[in-house]
């Protein structure tokens, strides 16, 4: 088990209530911690709230892309060598369908479990001057009179649910990932889930569970979904899947399900097995639906905004969804730091940065949909090496990632 250190609050619920904050943060994964960072150290009274303590877990492939290690590095630029947080290598991917398998390069990858990556950036966010409390679980951001009058957040203590309170902030960041519930009257709740969206699953297994190398990452790709398996840095095997409702209701257990993936990728000629059982163990979570999308800005005054998953996301084959995060928090700080009209500048470099890439994600997702045509071009790209090389910036992205500054 990762040894990551509970972070106790560093405000109460009462000096909460009290302050005026420039922004509350809503959740606090990649992108909400992102943006409390950025935004703190320029001197903002920022409040990060989330309903979980940290550490937490999260159903995620935990693989570091190019993008997330250039965000990360470009965050905390004082930070030198292989890995920022103490991350894994991550050297290639080796992707399994019927039956047959190709290893792809997976230039400036990186594995780090969520509990470590998500605790060390709310660490980071408090050192820069954010407060933090956990343990709130936030339902409405309501907007009493117009601008520059505050919003006010309604704020649930989780361990007692009767309990609630309202905080008064200039403007609200909705770092809610894919459970996102808050709701924003007069505009700006509505989720369009994508046709036949998969949804995620996920858990970890103790290090001698799987036969894996370290910086390898295993994707098994079968009809009803597919399956990634990585060591992590202190050696645990995590699982992560997307998988069709459909085949996750006739499997009857997501264990099951996954392992139906696993055979028909024919992942144990691969020397991949693990037996529904064992997988039963891993402590497995399931995610709503992936591939979605939801409103940037919302509220009648534009000053509520979305971040990370919350806003957008396409299915994770390619596990970019933390860079993608880290990357529109940096997005967001920069408009509400410098620009005349925040949600404008914010909607259009969000557009700019993510349009062609989740529409890259988009174009994967659906070949997935026939893994005998990945079959087919495993097949291609094995008898053609240079053909298989090419296929490695479709699927890990672009290295650019517009985070330098
Ligand atoms: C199966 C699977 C595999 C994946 N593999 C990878 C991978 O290998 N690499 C990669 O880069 N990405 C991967 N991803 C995607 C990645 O996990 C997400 O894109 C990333 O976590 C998004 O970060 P976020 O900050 O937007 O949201 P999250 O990390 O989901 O954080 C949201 C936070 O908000 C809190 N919260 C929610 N609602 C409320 C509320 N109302 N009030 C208070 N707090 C709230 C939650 O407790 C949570 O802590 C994968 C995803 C899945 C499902």
């Amino acid at each position: 088990m990762s040894l990551a250190p509970h972070v106790v609050a560093t405000i109460t619920t009462a000096a909460a209530v009290a302050t005026p904050w420039q922004a509350v943060i809503v959740g606090a994964g990649p992108a909400g911690s992102a943006t409390a960072i950025a935004l703190a150290r320029e001197g903002w009274r920022v409040l990060l709230v989330d309903r979980c303590g940290m550490p937490r877990p999260k159903v995620c492939g935990c693989c570091l892309s190019m993008r997330a290690r250039a965000e990360l590095q470009s965050l905390f630029p004082q930070r030198t060598g292989p890995g920022i947080f103490g991350e894994a290598p991550l050297d290639h991917v080796r992707v399994v369908a019927a039956g047959r398998s190709l290893r792809l390069p997976l230039p400036a990858g990186g594995v780090l479990s969520r509990e470590i990556l998500d605790t060390r950036l709310v660490q980071e966010a408090i050192a820069a001057g954010a407060s933090w409390l956990p343990g709130i679980d936030v339902t409405v951001v309501a907007e009493p009179g117009a601008a520059p009058q505050p919003l006010t957040a309604t704020f649930r203590l989780v361990h007692a649910a009767s309990e609630s309170f309202n905080v008064k902030a200039g403007c609200v960041v909705i770092a809610a990932g894919l459970v996102d519930h808050v709701r924003v009257p007069g505009g700006g709740s509505t989720r369009r889930v994508r046709p036949r969206s998969r949804v995620g699953i996920g858990g970890t297994l103790p290090a001698a569970a799987v036969g894996l190398t370290p910086g390898e990452l295993v994707m098994a790709v079968g009809r009803s979904g597919y399956c990634g398996l990585v060591r992590l840095e202190d050696g645990r095997v995590d699982v992560a899947a997307a998988l069709d409702r459909r085949a996750l209701a006739a499997g009857g257990s997501p264990a099951v399900a996954i392992g139906a993936v696993l055979d028909e990728a024919a992942a144990a000629r691969h020397g991949i097995s693990i037996p529904a059982p064992l997988l039963a163990t891993a402590g497995l979570r399931a995610t709503p639906a992936l591939s979605h999308t939801a409103p940037l800005v919302g509220g009648a005054t534009r000053r509520v905004f979305r971040v990370g998953d919350a806003a957008a996301y396409v299915e994770p084959f390619t596990g970019e969804g933390m860079g993608w995060a880290l990357s529109s928090g940096r997005l967001l700080a920069a408009a509400l730091l410098g620009a005349d009209d925040p949600a404008t500048a914010y909607e259009r470099s969000h557009a700019a940065c993510f349009d062609a890439v989740h529409g890259r994600c988009r174009r994967i997702a659906a070949v997935l949909r026939h893994p005998r045509l990945v079959g087919s071009a495993i097949r291609a790209a094995t008898a053609v090496p240079w053909a298989a090389r090419r296929l490695v910036p479709l699927v890990v992205g672009a290295a650019g990632t517009g985070a330098s500054r």
